[in-house]
């Protein structure tokens, strides 16, 4: 049952499908579509004891959002079986995956974590060795990937090299374990021990979380995004708290794009940090002017636009004795397509505003996600193509002002170097066909 309280606690992070897989004399799983307790009934799932698991909630990036692709994939070698649960996006998947198919393999599935796994079981079948096949596996893949990962009762956790999506390990009392962010261990009664390092391989024992040395970690390029965005407030990401960093941002905000303004509404719930710290920084009071229906889920990680549209109409409802007639400084997370914001500007105008100033938390997002996030081609921005007055129109906001890259940078509190911006700034920490490597030299200095 911890496994499934944990994906409870993780379930912002994706909502498609959810999956267990535990080690009881071989791996057991069960996965379904849906929130976790919609996917795996508690009543069913009771009966999936073992000594060990991993469990996993899906966000598509890569494949479709169905059953085939749902997480743990499970596989019966002849070494023994194999689960693998990953979030994250392998650059190179289709390379892996063709070179794989003129050697006459098949694929069932759309997604890249069959490619990850097949390519485990080949390499254990050959050495033997659960560990360092993890190893040779890991040097095989481009991308982003934090794992976790049961090869028969031994259980691993391994962050790409970059460290681009989080990985930390903790203790519960059950024992050692892994998750993408430290929230789980506070919300189980257990104790955060620290972050997977880029590039590390730890291998979880009953009393020990055994670090395996593999020489593949590169640097630093951790994703911007989860702490505008993607990650819980109360989980500590890298050494920063979200809520901390949410809150240095809305105060930058403030001295970057000041507006004369009554009142400082969040969009509930990711943008509530940023508006808290743009209401410290400016004097402007702040106030819950948009009440959230707390069962309808996060609109941005829905797979389809229609069904993000309908989802801000069903989320959110304007208090009307505190927006109307009032200068309204509405401050949200990040703007993506912009069909939401200017959904809720019109819901806030509709409540009687008399001006509305969207601030933002993140500069504009100009250029595709290779790493996980499902924002994958250029036109389906509201910056592609336009100036932020631009963009400000298209919402049919009165003003509309965006955090600068060095002063998110700054929030964050680690240097621009050790972060990944490449949906803000088209430069990459990995190599991506067409785009531009960051740090990368220009021609002229070779010469
Ligand atoms: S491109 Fe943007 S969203 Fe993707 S990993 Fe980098 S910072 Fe995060």
């Amino acid at each position: 049952m911890e496994i499934f309280y944990a994906l409870r606690v993780l379930q912002h992070r994706g909502q498609e499908s959810a999956g267990i897989a535990v080690y009881s004399n071989g791996i057991k799983s069960m996965r379904g579509m849906g929130l976790a307790h919609q996917a795996l009934r508690p009543d069913e799932i009771r009966d999936l004891k073992g000594e060990m698991g991993i469990g996993h909630v899906r966000y598509s990036t890569v494949g479709s959002s169905s059953m085939d692709n749902a997480q743990p994939v499970v596989m019966s070698t002849n070494y023994g079986d194999i689960a693998l649960a990953h979030n994250g996006e392998i650059v190179n998947a289709d390379q892996l995956r063709n070179e794989l198919k003129k050697k006459g393999w098949a694929f069932a599935t759309t997604g890249d974590s069959e490619i990850i796994i097949r390519l485990l079981a080949n390499d254990i079948a050959s050495t033997g060795d659960p560990a360092r096949a993890v190893r040779n596996v890991m040097s095989l893949m481009s991308g982003s990937y934090s794992i976790t990962l049961m090869v028969d009762n031994r259980v691993f956790a391994l962050r790409d090299p970059y460290g681009i999506r989080p990985l930390c390990i903790g203790r519960t009392k059950e024992g050692y374990a892994a998750a993408s962010e430290s929230v789980v261990f506070d919300t189980l009664g257990g104790e955060f021990i620290r972050d997977v390092e880029p590039g590390e391989l730890v291998e979880l024992l009953p009393g020990e979380a055994r670090s395996v040395k593999t020489g593949l970690a590169k640097g630093r390029a951790h994703c911007m995004f989860e702490w505008v965005y993607i990650a819980r407030a109360d989980s500590c990401l890298d050494g920063r708290l979200v809520y901390d960093v949410r809150r240095r941002i809305g105060q930058r905000l403030a001295v970057e794009q000041p507006v004369d303004a009554d009142v400082v509404v969040p969009v509930p719930d990711s943008g509530r940090s940023h508006a808290m710290g743009y209401a410290e920084k400016s004097g402007i009071p702040y106030s819950e002017g948009l009440m959230k229906n707390r069962y309808v889920e996060r609109t941005f990680i829905m797979p389809e636009q229609t069904d993000r549209s309908t989802g801000v109409m069903l989320k959110l409802n304007p208090l009307k004795s505190i927006i109307k007639g009032r200068r309204i400084v509405l401050v949200d997370d990040s703007i993506v397509r912009g069909t939401t914001m200017r959904k809720i500007v019109q819901l806030v105008r509709n409540a009687g505003a008399r001006e509305v100033h969207v601030r933002i938390g993140s500069p504009p997002i100009r250029a595709p996600c290779y790493f996980g996030i499902d924002m994958k081609t250029r036109d389906q921005f509201a910056a592609t193509g336009r100036t932020v007055e631009e963009i400000g129109k298209m919402l049919t906001a009165d003003s509309l002002g965006y955090v600068s890259v060095e002063g998110l940078v700054e929030a964050i509190g680690l240097g621009s170097s050790d972060l990944c911006l490449g949906c803000l700034t088209g430069e990459y920490p990995v190599a991506v066909e067409g785009e531009k490597t960051r740090f990368q030299k220009k021609l002229d200095s070779f010469a």
